[in-house]
């Protein structure tokens, strides 16, 4: 990690809460689920469709873990009541994975049955190596009683290949990302064009399966190299879209869509904003890098 970044970081937890706010309001709809909606309304009216992320993860007491389905079943009511082209997307972790698979279980089959007369889309995010295995046995459950679920996965890990051959046959709903979380180098990718291979690789796979896919990124080249692979496979503008954070490289989207792309805009909010996004970048210090450049470029 370089200097300028460690001082960054050292810097950011004593910044006050209304300046980190203003950072963060490129990145992060606010505290409610109002601001979150009105984001997600201004994001409809621009063309774009979009994801509710209600920030929070490493739940490690069952009523927390409990409160947090409840507050997505809130949102996915609400969403549908405001006929808003969204869906939510929950990290295993918030809703108990790290205290109980099962818990985690029953909790995402909750939220499933509540999207599921709503019309709604549940996505199940994917987050670091340890408990990717749980996750994925997880979704495996959800997909054998619920067809409105789809999974997150991560080309920077090596055994990402193995597990698309490995999920159950039938119809699948698949992110794919680089992978958010630094994992070690003995089991995966650590230099940025290996990820993107190993990403066109993954996808190749998705694709053979007929997958319907998000292909979530911000590498304009990568998003390139990733479409002469559905068009390869001859896939429909309706089998993917793309998918973007909240505040990232918006110049892509208008491109993205204007050339007749589908383009969904991941759109988290929450009262744990502030220490979620520190512990994101002491975790992944890239972003710190982004955000800076971001700031600077404005
Ligand atoms: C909709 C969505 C959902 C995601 N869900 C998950 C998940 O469930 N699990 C997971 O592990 N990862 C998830 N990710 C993160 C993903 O794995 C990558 O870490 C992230 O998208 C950055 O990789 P990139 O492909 O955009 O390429 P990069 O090469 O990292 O970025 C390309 C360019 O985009 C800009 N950029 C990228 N990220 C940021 C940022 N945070 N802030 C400011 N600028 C930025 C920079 O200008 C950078 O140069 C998600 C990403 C998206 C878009």
């Amino acid at each position: 990690m370089g200097l300028f970044t460690r001082a960054v970081l050292a810097v950011l937890p004593h910044v006050p809460k209304p300046i980190m706010r203003r950072i963060a309001a490129r990145y992060i709809a606010g505290e409610t689920l109002d601001e979150a909606l009105q984001r997600i309304t201004q994001l409809q009216a621009s063309g774009y469709t979009t994801v509710l992320d209600v920030l929070g993860e490493g739940i490690a007491d069952e009523s927390q873990a409990r409160a947090v389905a409840k507050a997505y079943c809130e949102a996915a009511t609400e969403l549908a009541r405001r006929k808003l082209d969204a869906y939510v997307s929950v990290k295993p972790t918030h809703v108990g994975l790290s205290i109980d698979e099962n818990l985690a279980y029953e909790l995402y089959a909750q939220i499933a049955a509540h999207c599921a007369p709503l019309g709604q889309f549940l996505r199940v995010e994917m987050e670091d190596a340890p408990t990717k295995d749980g996750t994925l046995r997880v979704f495996e459950r959800l997909r054998h009683t619920h067809t409105n679920v789809g999974i997150v996965l991560q080309s920077r890990l090596f055994c990402t290949k193995a597990d698309i051959q490995r999920l159950a046959p039938g119809p699948v709903d698949v992110r794919l990302v680089k992978g958010i979380y630094l994992e070690p180098a003995s089991i995966a990718h650590t230099e940025a064009e290996p990820i993107r291979v190993a990403y066109i690789e993954c996808l190749e796979l998705l694709c053979q399966r007929g997958a319907t896919l998000s292909l979530a990124t911000h590498d304009d080249g990568l998003a390139a190299r990733a479409l002469t692979v559905l068009a390869k496979h001859a896939y429909r503008r309706e089998q993917y879209e793309f998918q973007t954070l909240m505040g990232v490289r918006e110049e892509l989207w208008s491109k993205w869509k204007d050339a007749g792309h589908r383009v969904r805009v991941y759109v988290p909010f929450g009262p744990e904003w502030r220490p979620y996004s520190l512990r994101r970048m002491r975790k992944n210090p890239q972003i710190v890098g982004h955000v800076m450049r971001q700031m600077f470029r404005l």
